[in-house]
């Protein structure tokens, strides 16, 4: 049998406390040239686990092993850090921000070969987008391509794993995007892999091969995102991957769905309004612009009910509809 990529083998790490919180122990393998992402709400255990992974904390119990090998904590090793992986967070921050971008990255590649160290570093200038600002000192960037210099810097020696944790997070949404699709592009054309912890359905969606969804310190699902979005087993993974209506049975009754379970979660996307000349039970709120689509908030003897609709044109603020549900969850 081949031995994994990146073994998680029982790794716990708890901190004492009235709720004891950190990570229980917990075991899984991930798949080298993908990019995994963990998810789950704050203070869930995601940057623990990714702590534990790269070798910056000792676990309790069990271990991680990297093709392998064991990866060593902080006590047995004089550089704290797998050698073979690099972490970029929100917080990373060892530039030098009087140099420019270029030599910001050069400057952590070996001397022994100029040509070499000149190449690698118009490589990742490009494979993150930085022509323009390659000349331009770090001080003068804005954030996001500040964040893009740090991944630079992290993959300059060629790491077979890069650790994100929430790297993204003071980046606005448009930049983010084209930040995101340069990694995945990395991924696909070097095999590197990528360990991303987020709370941000969006980041994790479009970016993850593989999802796991932690909660209070333990895995409660893994899977392809495609399937957890379209098929999530618990209320909490619902509610992180979406934002979505989430009613009680009471109020699901009002919408006309009868079930014995505590939950029911319809999603926008699953909520339509249907012209009819009888059954109009739902008030129309408020129609909100989204763009490409609009999202309106509708109301019945107290329910709220959000839906998506492609074209409001036919529709007003104050106007009874009625509202059909596709599809709903219950939990
Ligand atoms: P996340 O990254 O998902 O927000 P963390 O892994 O940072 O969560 O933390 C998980 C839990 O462990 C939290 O409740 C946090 O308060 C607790 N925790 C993390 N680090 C420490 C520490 N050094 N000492 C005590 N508690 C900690
Ligand atoms: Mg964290």
């Amino acid at each position: 049998m081949s031995v994994p990529f990146l073994q998680i083998s029982a790794v716990s790490k708890l901190y004492p406390g009235d709720v004891p919180s950190g990570l229980k122990p917990t075991t899984f393998n991930i798949e080298p040239g993908k990019v995994t992402a963990i998810i789950g709400s704050s203070g869930s255990g995601k940057s623990t686990l990714l702590h534990l992974i790269f070798g910056l904390l000792t676990p309790d119990a069990g271990a991680v092993y990297f093709k392998g090998d064991r990866v060593w904590g902080p006590e047995e090793k004089l550089i704290p850090g797998h050698d073979a992986m690099r972490m970029v967070t929100q917080e990373t921050n060892d530039v030098n921000l009087f140099a420019k971008v270029h030599e910001n990255i050069s400057v952590l590649l070996p001397n022994t070969d100029v040509e070499v160290k000149k190449n690698r570093t118009d490589q990742l200038i490009d494979q993150l987008n930085m022509r323009r600002i390659a000349n331009k000192r770090v001080a003068d960037l804005s954030g996001g391509e500040r964040q893009r210099v740090a991944i630079a810097r992290a993959l300059a020696r060629q790491p077979e794993v890069l650790l994100l944790d929430e790297p993204f997070n003071q980046v606005d949404t448009s930049f983010r995007d084209g930040l995101q699709q340069d990694i995945r592009s990395i991924v696909k054309n070097t095999g590197l892999t990528v360990i991303m912890v987020s709370h941000d359905p969006a980041e994790v969606l479009s970016m993850a091969d593989d999802l796991i969804v932690l909660k209070d310190g333990e895995i409660l699902e893994s899977g392809a995102p495609r399937q957890m979005y379209q098929h999530p087993q618990n209320l909490y993974t619902a509610k992180l991957l979406t934002n979505s209506n989430i009613l009680t049975r009471e109020q699901a009754a009002i919408c006309g769905i009868q079930t014995d379970k505590e939950h029911v979660v319809i999603y926008p996307e699953w909520a339509h309004v249907t012209s009819s000349f009888t059954r109009k039970h739902f008030t129309i709120k408020h129609i909100l612009f989204k763009g490409a689509y609009d999202e309106l908030i509708l109301e019945n003897e107290g329910v709220e009910l959000r839906a998506t609709v492609t074209d409001s044109s036919k529709l007003k603020e104050g106007e009874h509809v009625h509202v059909k549900v596709d599809r709903f969850l219950a939990f």
